[in-house]
């Protein structure tokens, strides 16, 4: 769709390389006079915007501060009044756990047009690059986006945690994953459901560490720290073919290029 002047798209980057951007997300970028984008944004797609894009970086990165949302939410509304092609760019799938309704919500109360451009989100980069479905018949008939925290910091509600067919993907708080798995083996989910953590996922450098649920924190260990990571667990992640052959935590799996 073309851009209007004076409108915001609100654009899925995927999970970071650049081939795994939507056609429409990359004509986006490349006709973008306006570029706000996440850190999550790897270099080689905030390359696409041409040179003469302003592009503003509005996440953590390289010990700088990430910009309040209030903050991002003003300077999107500045740069479209100016009448210029805005893009705002966020890693994976705008809908999950990327605010897009909050930043919507805003520009439309004050009077900006938004398109959203979806994005291949990390859990099924991370399913891809690793040989596992995320839904599977008869084995996992449901899929949960979550996150192990909510904003306070308290543990998410799991009620739906003991429901064996649900595949749970796991984005954000990871530092709080392991005390979620244990309150999941609390609430009767098995401690030998399979899991995979997944960092870099869709990316040349991804890792994957495959566990179970009762030693997720070893596996959580054995992964890097360096970049993002989704955990996801159920039983569809034991098709992956790192699970085959795994008796105790493994080395991490590199991925194939
Ligand atoms: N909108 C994004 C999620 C943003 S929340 C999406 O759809 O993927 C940020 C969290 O997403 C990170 O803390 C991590 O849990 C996960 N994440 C994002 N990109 C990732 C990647 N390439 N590999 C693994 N996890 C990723």
């Amino acid at each position: 769709m073309p851009h209007d002047p004076g409108t915001v798209k609100l654009v899925g980057a995927g999970p970071g390389a650049a081939d795994l951007l939507t056609l429409r997300a990359a004509r986006a970028i490349e006709d973008a006079q306006a570029l706000l984008y996440d850190a999550l944004v790897c270099d080689e797609v905030v390359a696409l915007a041409p040179a003469a894009c302003v592009k503003i970086q509005t996440g953590k990165r390289a010990g700088r501060a990430s910009m309040k949302q209030e903050t991002i939410n003003r300077l999107m509304l500045r740069l479209a009044r100016r009448g210029l092609r805005v893009v705002r760019l966020k890693g994976g799938d705008p809908s999950v756990f990327g605010r897009v309704g909050e930043e919507q919500a805003f520009l439309n109360a004050h009077g900006v047009a938004t398109e959203v451009v979806p994005g291949v989100t990390a859990a099924s980069a991370a399913a891809a690059q690793f040989g596992f479905p995320l839904t599977h018949r008869g084995e996992a008939r449901r899929l949960v986006f979550a996150t192990a925290t909510t904003r306070d910091g308290t543990l998410t509600d799991t009620g739906w945690a003991a429901d064996r067919e649900a595949t749970l993907a796991f984005y954000m708080g990871r530092n709080q994953l392991p005390a979620l798995a244990a309150r999941l083996v609390a609430q009767g989910r098995s401690p030998d459901t399979p899991v995979m953590a997944v960092e870099n996922a869709g990316r040349a450098d991804a890792r994957a560490m495959p566990g179970r649920l009762g030693d997720l924190g070893q596996a959580l260990a054995a992964v890097g720290c360096e970049g993002p990571v989704v955990v996801v667990v159920g039983e569809a992640v034991a098709h992956a073919a790192a699970f085959s052959d795994l008796e105790v935590p493994a080395t991490p799996v590199e991925a194939r290029s």
